[in-house]
């Protein structure tokens, strides 16, 4: 069967009944039939049917899908929109590279947009002023095991301090932590793109470095959600015994925490604001773990937390919140109302790419909130007497 047959094939099961299309962030943007996951559908399906040709308009109304996957959690019939999307994604891909204007559109895109080039810049900073490197192995006394940390293409560079605070927190729950020095992207990027095949020779790299390793050791762990929810998914993106173990195995260290904590006593010392929480889409309709979070910070004292009203994505999506800044803060903007009607200093995220996303928009709007890590949280409020 070819990609074509199979994209609309996969599409015929969707019945048409418009459950999806409240859910959906760019619908609420837009407020037009294309811009909703069933338009899309459609849209994806003519093109796969041949009855649609891709032009520019057309690629930006595909392309300005989040990926946040709140269509497929709602659905009834089970359409299985990411598939769709990740195969017509890759069909897209493969027109760009033959239609010039598209790519050049693409092309300039990327390298004028001012939140990418900040990116870069805070890349080149953090490497200049020398962050802690990560040492690759971490004795704990009477260990009752060992894990293996899932660090991805960003982690190192930007979440020095979150790496270190989870493992600080994974040796008090008694583990120790191994991180594989060869490891690659968890591949969300490449899939984002459409560029299937450069996903799976990450995938390939990352199940040969983490595999053989899992004789010794009970799971993968990563510190984005995102990741998470990739790494989880690897044996429905690839056929085989051992991308089904690194699925299996593989955890986001909310929820590993949230188990392990169970098992072994800690205290934590008491907060005195309440905390608001942000639920990422990866971590609400890809894992489908959103209680962890609020399971894992019950574990500190405190006047207690507010959730965030997670059915609609924030707009960081990945590298989204580069590629089209304007959808990206209207989204945004509704979460900002409500973190200012609740009137909290402190705000929890355990998603990379959300947590930036957040920084940027509160600091535009001069609110001063701290955004942080729930592990981040947890290690600060670690009682020194365990
Ligand atoms: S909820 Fe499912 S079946 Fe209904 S329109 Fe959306 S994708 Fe189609
Ligand atoms: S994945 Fe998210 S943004 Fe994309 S169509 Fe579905 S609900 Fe809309």
């Amino acid at each position: 069967m070819t990609v074509q047959h199979t994209i609309s094939q996969l599409a015929s099961q969707c019945v048409l009944c418009g459950l999806c299309i409240p859910h959906c962030p760019t619908y609420r943007v837009f407020h037009t039939e294309n811009e909703s996951p069933r338009g899309r559908i459609s849209l994806f399906k003519a093109l796969a049917d041949g009855d649609l040709s891709l032009s520019d308009p057309l690629f930006e109304i595909l392309d300005h899908c989040l990926g946040c996957r709140a269509c497929e959690n709602m659905c009834p019939s089970q359409v299985n929109y990411s598939r769709i999307s990740d195969l017509s994604r890759q069909l897209l891909a493969e027109t760009i590279h033959s239609q010039q204007p598209v790519k050049q559109k693409i092309a300039q895109s990327v390298l004028q947009n001012r939140s990418l080039r900040s990116l870069a810049k805070l890349s080149g900073q953090l490497m200049k002023k020398g962050q802690p490197s990560l040492a690759h192995y971490y004795p704990v006394d009477n260990a009752i095991g060992q894990v293996l940390l899932f660090t991805g293409c960003t982690g190192e560079l930007f979440e020095t301090q979150t790496l270190l605070d989870g493992i600080k927190l994974l040796n008090a729950c008694g583990y120790n932590v191994l991180i594989p020095e060869v490891q690659q992207c968890c591949g969300a990027i490449k899939r984002r793109q459409g560029d299937l095949d450069g996903m799976y020779e990450q995938m390939h790299e990352n199940i040969e470095a983490f595999t053989p390793l899992l004789k010794d050791s009970q799971a993968i762990i990563s510190l984005n959600n995102h990741c998470s929810g990739q790494l989880r998914e690897y044996h429905d993106l690839m056929v085989g015994s051992d991308s089904e173990m690194m699925a299996q195995h593989s955890f986001d260290i909310i929820t590993f925490l949230q188990h392990a904590l169970q098992k072994k006593k800690i205290s934590f010392q008491p907060l005195e604001h309440k905390i608001l929480l942000h639920t990422s889409c990866s971590l609400k309709n890809v894992l489908k773990e959103e209680s962890a979070l609020q399971s894992l910070l019950a574990h500190i004292p405190g006047p207690g937390m507010h959730t965030l009203d997670a059915q609609i994505c924030c707009g960081a999506a990945g590298s989204y919140r580069l590629q089209y800044p304007e959808i990206a803060e209207q989204l945004l903007d509704d979460k900002i109302q409500q973190i200012v009607l609740y009137n909290s200093s402190l705000l929890v995220s355990s998603n990379l790419g959300c947590s930036l996303h957040y920084k940027q928009g509160l600091k535009k709007q001069g609110l001063d909130i701290e955004v942080i890590h729930p592990v981040s949280l947890l290690a600060r409020q670690l009682s020194v007497e365990r």
